[in-house]
């Protein structure tokens, strides 16, 4: 029997009830297979900052660093407190310079798009979320601009803001192999690198420089070549077409959206964040305040994202049982959260706990 180490991070919010939900699923899942999970239980979040005195302790990344494996529930990012969002610290302390999220449609989900079955693989790292900005009319912005002025023909405007937008060869070759080894691990035919290579001919040119000469190690897996634009458009009217898309951050982060909203929105979109020292797993959706405590909101996203952790360690059997199930509850429509019922006011939605009872019971039945 084989048992895997993974850090729990209830999160705070929604995230512990979620989280609680995702756990026992999991267990079960892994059950199919004859497995199983030691969770090493970790705070992180608003709840834990006045006793802690930081949402991230250290003791919840040295976990981290130890198993290389967490789940997390979403953690409310604190405003107006001094503390950075504890998604971006995990991001930088751990090097997750992948943002992979699937999106797919399941029978019985409230969308307007059938077939749908698309990963995104965003960059995390580098674009325009560097964080290297000038605010208008600084010495430090007047400065650049008094730098680069000279440098070409078309001058910036005075009392010009700046964002830089740094994409490295480095940073573009890890992500893209790694959206490579991706369809490769996962059966799928094709990758799409997404740019606006045409306009952004040294950062987003560089980037589909790089995906050609990856592409070419890759002889099993289909290389495209496409445009943000046009793939927005792509999307919407020919989903079918589309498997795995590779992009740098910006783009990525807006597509991601999108094609969550393709699929039923927040409840159901997955996500993990992959690094060089970890992979950690959560939803896309942030910690829903308002519906802390009521045993209301969906657990799908969790849960798909420890789909994700299975097939990640290599419980293929244990996550398709997990995909199936849910899908099977998910179809049958009757035990289902709120926001998976065709009125949101439906007396007969169920409770996040009652929607992982569910699933578990489909579970229990797939046994060996
Ligand atoms: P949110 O995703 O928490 O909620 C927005 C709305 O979406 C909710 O009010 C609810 O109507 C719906 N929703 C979200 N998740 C749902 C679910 N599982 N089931 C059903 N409905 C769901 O977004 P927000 O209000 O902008 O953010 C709340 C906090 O979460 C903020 O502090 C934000 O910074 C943080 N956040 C955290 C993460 C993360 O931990 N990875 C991600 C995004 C946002």
């Amino acid at each position: 029997m084989t048992t895997h180490e993974v850090t729990l991070i209830p999160g705070d919010g929604t995230g512990p009830e979620l989280t609680e939900a995702t756990r026992r699923v999991l267990e079960a899942a892994a059950a199919t297979n004859g497995s199983s999970f030691n969770w090493d239980r970790q705070d992180a979040g608003v709840d834990i900052m006045e006793t802690a005195g930081t949402p991230l302790p250290e003791a919840t990344l040295e976990s981290v660093r130890r198993t290389g494996l967490a789940i997390k529930g979403p953690i409310t990012t604190p405003i107006g407190t001094g503390f950075r969002s504890v998604n971006v610290a995990l991001r930088y302390e751990l090097d997750l310079y992948a943002c992979i999220r699937p999106c797919k449609t399941y029978a019985g989900m409230r969308t307007r798009f059938d077939k749908v079955d698309v990963v995104i693989v965003r960059e995390n790292t580098e674009d325009l979320y560097a964080g290297i900005e000038y605010e208008h009319d600084t010495p430090d912005a007047n400065k650049v601009i008094e730098f680069l002025n000279p440098l070409q023909d078309k001058k910036i405007r005075e009392h010009s803001g700046l964002s830089i937008k740094p994409i490295s060869e480095f940073g573009s070759e890890r992500i893209i192999r790694h959206a490579f080894d991706y369809a490769r691990a996962n059966g799928r035919t094709r990758v799409h690198c997404v740019t606006k290579s045409n306009i952004m001919k040294f950062t987003d040119g560089l980037f589909l420089s790089v995906f050609r000469e990856v592409a070419k190690d890759f002889a099993d897996i289909e290389p495209w070549e496409n445009l943000v634009d046009a793939t927005c458009m792509g999307l919407i009217q020919r989903p079918e077409e589309w498997d795995v898309l590779v992009l740098p951050n910006l783009y990525g982060d807006i597509l991601s959206d999108l094609t969550a909203g393709m699929v039923g929105g927040l409840g159901v979109a997955p996500g993990a964040n992959i690094g060089t020292k970890a992979a950690v797993f959560e939803a896309t959706h942030g910690s829903a305040p308002k519906y802390k405590g009521q045993n209301k909101v969906n657990p799908t996203a969790m849960i798909l994202s420890g789909m994700m952790m299975l097939r990640h360690i290599e419980e293929t059997q244990a996550a398709d049982n997990l995909e199936r199930a849910v899908s099977e509850v998910i179809e049958e429509g009757k035990s289902v959260t709120y926001d998976l019922k065709p009125h949101r006011d439906d007396p007969t939605a169920v409770g996040t706990s009652q929607y992982a009872d569910a699933i578990i019971e489909k579970l229990e039945g797939m046994k060996s």
